[in-house]
């Protein structure tokens, strides 16, 4: 299963590692084939090429569309060499076969990364790259591909090792590695395209990211990880820029996540807003005058859930926050900036990880989430629901009160965040019991609820931080139990979607305890 190597393409984009590869490949006696810029490159170097418009009799032309494009390249890398009529067809039309292609394409996702416009990243699409890959990655049986300059090495050590030759199972492995690079480079044009065209796109027909980092592990030790980017340049963990810290773990990664695009909701202008979460779920949520005192308010919601959390801001970390957030152990702080004196604050704590987010993200901006199911894969368009203040109905005979409305609509914003079933009470902009991930409603009003008094006995208040506060839940309640749990916690006013068969029992039960209660005709499962 051994093939000769006796005549290789090059045409790469990146040229890093080339020269050294093309020194080897001539050392073993391989004829060299180039494109402009490549051969060009080789040829500097005094290594001896052929042009492959020498080859098809072509020049390359329209600003390179069309270098490659000709049966004698296409030819030369599909022929079956033992099939008589290939070989036939390669002799009456002068096709000599190319046993090595080594390509590396357009930079596509750097140009669009780099903010290039529509026009330049047109040009950036890669079209003969691409099919001489597949090309070539089809005839693994007798040509090896190869697509990433880190592979140039193991190509080597492989002919080194098998006379000048290589074996099938490596040309196979190399073609499985060359299919997987032009899948990614088509997803990166359409997802590139979709954006463009502000087309919401959870209907297109195929999704795939590009690899950013290897992770250490996944979820748990044992479960092998990497990070995978679209190509969008939403801000948030994908786009932050790390300033200090351990490498961000895929637990890190998936919680600073869920941190970042809840505080993204609180825009600057309404004031400084903090968020800490665990396990994807926030532990507490708060305004502020200032953002040391947003930190302070969101911490006492559940400060035993805080240790180890992760802290999102909605405005540049200054250097009261940072002291404070530096007094408990924290995994990841992400902030839209840092001040210096919160630089030098968080220099002392090698481990924490800073990320700094370029802005908020746009939490109304059409975009994907993904979940993987066996077999497949679910793809929605981002919750991006938002309430208008006059879409709210009051279903009670008492309606809610200015402060406990600005209140309903802070906990119905933490709500769309907190895994379903969720419940969230809080009180003068900030929680004060978060019931998240529950089989059934009423426990996370329950479980909500209990927290609150917990905290209120830690820190020695006279009452359950409950009292007097609002309660939202993400989804109706099917029954009048949860509504009457919170209201004996002490809650004074409800936001829910409301659309339960038991609604007018609800209602009643509502009026009954003597709480307001508002429907917001729509839903924010979250699972
Ligand atoms: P060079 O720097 O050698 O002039 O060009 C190398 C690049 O051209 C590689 O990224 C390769 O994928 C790309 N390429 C090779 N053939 C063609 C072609 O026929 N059309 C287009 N658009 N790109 C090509």
């Amino acid at each position: 299963d051994l093939a000769p190597l006796r005549r290789a393409l090059l045409s790469v984009s990146d040229k890093t590692g080339l020269l050294d590869l093309a020194r080897a490949l001539a050392d073993h006696g391989v004829e060299l084939l180039s494109t402009g810029g490549s051969a060009q490159m080789l040829r500097d170097e005094g290594l001896e090429v052929r042009d492959v418009s020498d080859l098809t009799g072509f020049p390359e032309m329209m600003d390179g569309r069309v270098k490659t494009l000709h049966p004698k390249v296409h030819g030369g890398l599909l022929a079956l060499r033992d099939k008589d009529s290939h070989v036939a067809a390669m002799d009456d039309h002068g096709i000599l076969p190319i046993d090595l292609l080594v390509v590396n394409l357009y930079p596509f996702e750097a140009t669009v990364a780099a903010g290039a416009d529509y026009d330049t990243a047109i040009e950036n699409i890669d079209i003969g790259g691409p099919a001489m890959i597949r090309a070539a990655a089809k005839n693994h049986v007798h040509v090896a591909v190869v697509t990433d300059p880190e592979d140039y090495d193991a190509l080597l050590a492989e002919m080194a090792s098998h006379d000048s030759q290589t074996s099938y199972a490596f040309r196979q492995k190399l073609a499985l590695t060359a299919y997987s690079r032009t899948a990614a480079y088509d997803a990166a044009v359409s997802g590139w395209m979709a954006r463009a065209l502000d087309a919401p796109a959870p209907r297109r027909r195929a999704f795939a990211g590009t690899l950013a980092q290897t992770l250490r592990y996944g979820e748990n030790p044992h479960q092998a990880a990497a990070f995978y980017t679209d190509g969008s340049d939403r801000a948030g963990v994908a786009t932050a820029t790390q300033l200090q810290g351990k490498e961000l773990s895929y637990n890190n990664i998936n919680d600073t996540d869920a941190a970042f695009e809840l505080v993204s909701e609180f825009l600057p202008a309404d004031g400084p807003a903090c968020v800490i979460v665990k396990h994807a779920n926030p532990c507490g949520v708060a305004r502020g005058a200032t953002l040391r005192e947003a930190y302070g308010r969101a911490f006492d919601c559940d400060r035993t859930s805080a240790f180890g959390g992760i802290v999102a801001l909605n405005a540049p970390l200054d250097g009261e926050t940072a002291q404070a957030i530096a007094e408990i152990f924290t995994e990841v702080v992400i902030a839209p900036g840092v001040h210096h004196d919160a630089r030098d604050i968080f220099a002392k704590k090698k481990n924490l990880r800073l990320l700094i987010s370029p802005g908020l993200a746009n939490m109304a901006a059409p975009s994907l989430t993904y979940r993987q199911v066996s077999g497949g894969m679910l793809v929605q368009d981002k919750d991006t629901g938002r309430l208008s203040p006059d879409a709210l109905k009051v279903v009670t005979r008492k309606a809610p009160t200015e402060r406990e409305m600005a209140d309903l609509l802070f906990a119905w914003t933490v709500a769309k965040h907190v895994k379903s079933n969720a419940i969230v009470y809080a009180k003068d902009g900030a929680t004060v019991g978060v019931g998240a991930g529950q089989m059934s409603r009423v426990d996370s009003t329950r479980i909500a609820a209990r927290k609150a008094a917990d905290m209120a006995e830690a820190l020695g208040l006279p009452a359950p931080p409950t009292e007097g506060s609002v309660v939202a839940s993400d989804a109706f309640f099917p029954f009048a139990d949860g509504l009457l749990t919170a209201a004996e916690a002490g809650a004074t006013a409800v936001i829910q979607p409301g659309g339960s068969v038991r609604d007018d029992e609800v209602i009643a039960a509502a009026d009954e305890a003597g709480l307001a209660m508002v429907f917001t005709g729509m839903r924010h499962f979250r699972h």
